[in-house]
């Protein structure tokens, strides 16, 4: 004799929880004023009953806008009269493909409320929605009172933690991407010293930006250059597949509302802080590579200028070159040849990553 009534309530917040479970536990529920009396049969209705406080979700209306960053959820039921001699049973499919759970529940005298809590998984890749179902069936009713139980059903979307989502402080946590010539492999420094000093005798400003960096902060940058440039939505952003030893990045990229809607604006703002945090040249046509000649010292980003009209400059086999065409920086076909003569080769087409230098142009 299982109700056909389905009412939506929620107790997601763990503070929430704790008021209920206060109340329950003392054995005393019936004398407080919380519960709401209306019904005087042996009815256990979803939800606790209790009025919801203003500062929490509209769980209690089955507006499935039930959304939480805890993993761990409780769901109540209650009853305002005696269910003295009631047996009831729920089956709970929380919706994350773990077995049913199934809870018997045994009346009460007293006014009462039940709670059952399940755990989600807390990893960035189960922060998302679950259909849960719960089969409500009265077991037994040896005193013929009318025993009756709701079923429920409902939306729980599990939210990503401050920690989690996307922020700066992931460009922090994986560095790499420093200026330092030094840190380049042994077979490719040689020549940008070399390349280097020869633009610097020759009247080049040559500021380096970035050279070693690891395949993570490759990832940051790839990622959040493509849901900034909203070239993908951020739930389309894969997680990152590390390599044997590799420590991944655990990022949320996926932003909600406190009612667990998508926030795409807030995601979007987020990833283009993270990507100008670590530094990308702003003026970049494509997307930082998520596996890149710099994750293996092969390459250099650096900025390069003049201001003379012409300038001389020595290749590596000693030849002098006389450039006094435009443009005045690192996409001068003239230069990126004088680069090649020392191995150090600009990335093509030029325009599109104008400060990207590396052992085979890529
Ligand atoms: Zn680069």
């Amino acid at each position: 004799m299982t109700t056909s009534t389905l009412r939506y309530a929620l107790v997601s917040a763990l503070v929430t929880l704790g008021l209920i479970v206060g109340t329950a536990s003392s054995g005393s529920a019936a004398t407080s004023p919380t519960l709401t009396a209306k019904k005087t049969k042996a009815a256990v209705v979803f939800g606790s009953g209790l009025k919801a406080a203003s500062t929490e979700q509209p769980c209690q209306s089955g507006s499935a806008a039930c959304a939480s960053s805890k993993p761990q959820l409780s769901l109540a039921w209650s009853s305002a009269a005696s269910t003295a001699g009631c047996r009831f049973r729920l089956d709970v499919d929380w919706g994350d493909g773990k077995a049913v759970q199934s809870v018997k529940l045994s009346g009460s005298e007293q006014a009462k409320v039940w709670t059952v809590t399940h755990n989600y998984a807390g990893n960035v890749a189960a922060r998302r929605a679950y259909a849960i179902g719960a089969t409500a069936t009265v077991l037994a009713d040896p005193q013929a009172r009318g025993c009756s139980i709701e079923s429920a059903g409902l939306t729980f979307t599990l939210m990503c933690t401050p920690t989690q989502l996307v922020s700066t402080a992931w460009g922090a946590k994986f560095p790499g991407g420093d200026s330092d010539i030094s840190h380049l492999n042994d077979t490719f420094r040689p020549g940008v010293e070399k390349f280097v000093a020869a633009m610097t005798k020759a009247g080049i400003t040559v500021s380096p930006q970035s050279t070693l960096r690891s395949p993570q902060r490759s990832y940051l940058m790839h990622y959040s250059y493509k849901v900034a440039k909203k070239q993908i939505t951020p739930a389309q952003v894969p997680a990152y597949t590390p390599v044997a030893g590799e420590k991944a990045p655990k990022v949320c990229w996926v932003f909600r509302s406190t009612t667990g809607a998508l926030d795409n604006t807030t995601a979007v703002r987020a990833a283009s802080t993270l990507l100008s945090s670590m530094g990308v040249d702003p003026s970049l046509k494509t997307p930082p590579a998520l596996r890149s000649r710099h994750n293996t010292g092969d390459a250099i980003d650096m900025r390069t200028t003049w201001t003379a009209s012409t300038i001389k400059i020595k290749t590596a086999d000693g030849k002098t070159v006389t450039i006094s065409s435009g443009p005045k920086d690192g996409t001068n076909a003239r230069l990126m040849a004088v680069g090649a003569s020392y191995g150090v080769n600009h990335f093509a087409p030029a325009a599109v990553d104008r400060n990207h230098w590396s052992s085979d142009g890529r």
